[in-house]
């Protein structure tokens, strides 16, 4: 691993916020701190910066323990939530600061500052002032700014949860296509689940100061090792044994051996629905999303969420047969921690 924490601990008070916590980025490698609010997040990403000082655990870099590296020592860059441009400076002198400060040579800033405005497609606002820039621009000049130095990781805290959904959307796309041609290893900080599933390659899924599962987005989304990761990585239908027992036994064989109370996870896709008139299930409501149709279906042992992009679709009222193939199902620990904070 590139960058490794090792069981980071952070204790406030009587309140401990990071309890022994291990990560690793590798080189080149887009990671994701994914958590509902107040998990730990922010403070994980401080600590490696070295904004935050450790109570126990350790932090490397290629071998190199950086706890007593001060913050501007540690050769990374970071991007914050809010718009921290320095407000009486134009876009120019903000994204050649850090190499003012390094004492580079005027035109060699220059060189440098149009390649970068280049690179977050904004040749032309050198020289405005940061107040003069929408949102999303600001985030743009911040990013620059950050990699300007060309950085030994990018941090990135929540820098797109001050932005409206569409420059959201495509300033996410950008900075995940900087960071490739870059090859820059980032870690980034997001409570948005589809966020983090649209640009990771390693999504750490964190709650009350743990890691509870880290891995590929497809793991965590088809994957998920507990109930709470099931129900923050999106829509699934959890049942108890008894419940898959009744409404779909073919499924009861995956169940592997475990002494631990499990769920079955059935993501919404996964569920196979027909009109049937004897089907043992009712449509109850529909919702048209463009893409495709959700359904909430009444079963013998409850609601189910059903999602389909079928041609002849279902109506409201019909009876249904429903269908979930073994390998679509997936049990996860009952870990009882329904997910607070759970984006909706
Ligand atoms: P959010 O998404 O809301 O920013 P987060 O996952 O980033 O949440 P942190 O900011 O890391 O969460 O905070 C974790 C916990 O530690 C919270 O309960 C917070 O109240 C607490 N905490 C953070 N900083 C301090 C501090 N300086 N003093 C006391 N408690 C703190």
């Amino acid at each position: 691993m590139y960058l490794t924490v090792r069981d980071a601990t952070k204790i406030y008070g009587n309140f401990t916020a990071l309890d022994r916590v291990s990560i690793g980025i590798d080189q080149g490698e887009f990671v994701c701190l994914l958590g509902p609010s107040g998990c730990g997040k922010t403070t994980l990403l401080r600590l490696i910066a070295g904004l935050t000082d450790l109570d126990g655990g350790e932090i490397t870099l290629e071998g190199a323990d950086l706890s007593q590296l001060p913050a501007r020592k540690r050769g990374f860059g970071i991007v914050f939530q809010s718009y921290s441009l320095f407000p009486n400076m134009t876009v120019a002198e903000n994204i050649g600061y850090g190499l003012k400060i390094r004492g580079a040579a005027k035109t060699e800033i220059s060189v440098r500052v149009a390649e970068l405005l280049e690179l977050v497609k904004l040749p032309q606002v050198a020289d405005k002032m940061p107040g003069q820039l929408s949102g999303g621009q600001q985030q743009r000049i911040a990013l620059a700014r950050a990699i300007a130095v060309d950085p030994r990781v990018l941090l990135l805290d929540e820098p797109l949860s001050a932005l409206d959904a569409k420059v959201r959307a495509t300033l996410r796309d950008e900075i995940r296509q900087v960071q490739r041609e870059l090859g820059i290893p980032t870690l980034m900080v997001t409570h948005d689940q589809e966020e983090a599933l649209a640009l990771a390659d390693k999504i750490i899924c964190m709650n009350h100061g743990v890691v509870v599962q880290a891995g590929t987005p497809e793991d965590l989304y088809h994957r998920p090792a507990t109930r709470f990761v099931a129900e923050f990585m999106g829509i699934s239908n959890l049942l108890s044994p008894e419940e898959v027992d009744r409404l779909f036994p073919n499924l009861l064989a995956t169940r592997p051996a475990s002494g631990k109370p499990q769920l079955a996870c059935i993501r919404p896709e996964q569920i196979n629905i027909a009109k049937s008139v004897d089907g043992a299930a009712t449509v109850r409501s529909i919702s048209f999303l463009g893409n495709l149709r959700r359904l909430e279906v009444e079963s013998p042992v409850g609601m189910l969420t059903v999602e389909t992009h079928g041609t002849n679709p279902c109506r409201a009222g019909e009876r249904v047969r429903l269908h979930v193939s073994p390998e679509a199902c997936t049990w996860v620990d009952d870990d009882g921690a329904l997910a607070e904070g759970v984006p909706t």
